[in-house]
């Protein structure tokens, strides 16, 4: 298949709150102008510096609902209380132009979107430690103590589940996170094209 007409990569991209996610997708969209990030909607409130559309699309309970009734959601899941979803639309729309198309999702999401896709890439972002991921989230200075803690009782139980992803990428250092990242990509685009 030429490179110009293949479809572009559905990429599952999960890992606990504060490893490093936010960074490292903003460094590949950066870097790869065939790639872009699904836009989610959530119904928490934005952190500053948050834009709506471009980080979150924010919504009400009932707006999130009303989309889950009419299937507009891929896969959507509660996290920490809040509904967080993935508009399908925007992402079939990417793939059929051939743009890479990232799913910064949690774990429960990207289950359902191993079950319901055929094709897709799912990479696991891990962390050296418990403590780093701890000391990441109080370092970033968005969440107050009681979300810090569910936050990190969220990882613990995600952790577990990082045998269901083909991937799982380091991030100690980010530039080394990012290399490990961008060959995965650069493999499985070449993978599809020589199918
Ligand atoms: P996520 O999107 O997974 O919640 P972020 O990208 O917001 O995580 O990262 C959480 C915090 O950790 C941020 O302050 C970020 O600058 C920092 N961080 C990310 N990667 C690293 C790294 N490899 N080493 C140290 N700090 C990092
Ligand atoms: P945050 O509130 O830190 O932005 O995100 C909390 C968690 O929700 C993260 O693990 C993030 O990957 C996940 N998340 C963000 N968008 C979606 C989505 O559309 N679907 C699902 N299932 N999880 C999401």
């Amino acid at each position: 298949m030429a490179i110009d007409s293949a479809p572009g990569l559905l990429i599952v991209f999960s890992g606990p709150s504060g490893c490093g996610k936010g960074t490292l997708v903003a460094k590949l969209l950066e870097q790869r102008t065939d790639t872009v990030l699904s836009v989610s909607v959530t119904t928490r409130a934005p952190r500053p510096g948050e834009i709506d559309g471009f980080h979150y699309f924010f919504k009400t309970r009932e707006e999130v609902e009303r989309m889950i009734k009419n299937d507009e959601l891929l896969e959507y899941a509660q996290y920490s209380g809040n509904y967080y979803g993935t508009p399908r639309a925007a992402v079939e729309e990417h793939l059929k132009a051939g743009r890479n198309v990232i799913l910064e999702i949690d774990v429960q999401g990207a289950l359902q979107v191993m079950e319901r896709c055929e094709d897709y890439v799912s990479i696991f972002l891990t962390v050296p430690s418990l403590d780093e991921l701890e000391r990441r989230l109080r370092g970033r200075g968005t969440e107050e103590e009681t979300w810090i803690k569910a936050r990190m009782a969220a990882a613990k139980s995600e952790l577990k589940y990082i045998d269901r992803y083909q991937y799982t990428v380091l991030n100690d250092e980010v530039d080394a996170a990012f290399d490990r990242l961008n060959t995965i990509i650069e493999t499985e685009k070449y993978k599809k094209i020589s199918q």
